[in-house]
C-alpha cells in the first residue's frame, strides 16, 4: 500500500468517526464512490415514537387566507395558488413545552412571523385528484414561515427572486410531526399565535382559500412529490414584526403549543 492511499483511508475513517460523533448517519451503506465528507440529513421529532420523519423537500403555498392576501396587496378572488421552498435544512426543530431560542437573522430590519399549519407527506406521485391527496398525508405539525419582509418586498418589487426574504437558514422554526392515526386531518379549527401574550394572528383552518388537499393537488402538477415532503399550508391575515426578546406561541386546536423566543 502507498503512502497515500493509507493517507486517504485515514481521513476515510476520520470522517466516520466524526459523523458518528455528531450522530449522522454515513450515507454510503452501497458499493460505489464514497462521498468525501459527511451531509446530515434534516429529520422531524414524530410524537409518540422513537422514529424520525426524514425531510426531502419544503414546500410553502402564498397568500392562502383571504384576509391576508389583502394585506399583501392581492386579489384573493383572482389568484391561483402559487408555491415557493426553503431549503431543507432551514428547519429548526422545537420540542413541545419548550421555547426555543431562535436567532434574529442578519440583513433585516423587519422580521415577520407567520404561523402555519404543515403537512408531511409519506408519499407522493404526479397529478395527485384532490379527492385522494390526503392519502399521501404522514401527519401534522405547527410551523412558523419566518420571513425577512423588508428583503421580500425589495425584491418583489425589482421583480427578483424571493429567497433571501423566504429562505434562509432556521427560517422553517416546526414543532414535532402527528402522525394522522393519532390525531386525523386539519379541515378547521382555530390557528392563533401570540407575541408575549397578545393575540396577533387569529383564525380558522377552514378559512384556506386552499385546502391542503387541493395545495397537494396543485403542487403534483408542477412537481413530482415524494416522501418526505412537507408543505406549510399558508398563514392568515396580521403577520408582523418581533423584536429581540419577544416570545412567540403558536397554536393549532388539538395539537399542542409550539414556542420561540427571538436572541
Ligand atoms: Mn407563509
Amino acid at each position: 500500500m502507498t503512502s497515500s492511499r493509507r493517507d486517504l483511508m485515514r481521513v476515510a475513517g476520520g470522517a466516520g468517526l466524526m459523523a458518528a460523533a455528531a450522530g449522522v448517519a454515513p450515507a454510503q451503506a452501497q458499493a460505489g464512490p464514497k462521498s468525501i465528507f459527511p451531509v446530515s440529513v434534516t429529520t422531524i421529532p414524530i410524537v409518540g415514537s422513537t422514529d424520525v420523519f426524514p425531510v426531502r423537500r419544503i414546500y410553502c403555498i402564498g397568500r392562502n387566507y383571504a384576509a391576508h392576501s389583502r394585506e399583501m396587496g392581492s386579489d384573493p378572488t383572482r389568484e391561483p395558488p402559487f408555491f415557493f421552498q426553503k431549503p431543507t435544512d432551514a428547519i429548526q426543530n422545537v420540542k413541545i413545552g419548550e421555547v426555543a431560542d431562535h436567532p434574529y437573522p442578519s440583513l433585516t430590519k423587519n422580521y415577520h412571523y407567520e404561523v402555519e399549519l404543515v403537512a408531511a407527506l409519506k408519499s407522493g406521485g404526479r397529478n395527485i385528484p384532490i379527492e385522494t391527496a390526503l392519502e399521501h398525508v404522514y401527519g401534522y405539525a405547527v410551523g412558523l414561515d419566518m420571513t425577512r419582509r423588508d428583503l421580500q418586498r425589495a425584491m418583489g418589487d425589482e421583480k427578483k427572486p424571493w429567497e433571501i426574504g423566504k429562505s434562509f437558514d432556521m427560517s422553517a422554526p416546526l414543532g414535532p410531526i402527528h402522525p394522522v392515526d393519532k390525531v386525523g386531518h386539519f379541515t378547521k379549527g382555530a390557528i392563533t399565535l401570540t407575541v408575549n401574550g397578545q393575540v396577533k394572528q387569529k383564525a380558522d383552518l377552514s378559512f384556506m382559500l386552499w385546502s391542503v388537499a387541493e395545495q397537494i393537488s396543485k403542487l403534483s402538477e408542477a412537481f413530482e412529490l415524494k416522501a418526505g415532503d412537507i408543505i406549510y399550508s399558508g398563514t392568515p391575515e396580521n403577520v408582523g414584526p418581533v423584536v429581540k426578546g419577544d416570545v412567540l406561541v403558536c397554536s393549532i386546536e388539538k395539537l399542542p403549543d409550539m414556542s420561540v423566543k427571538i436572541v
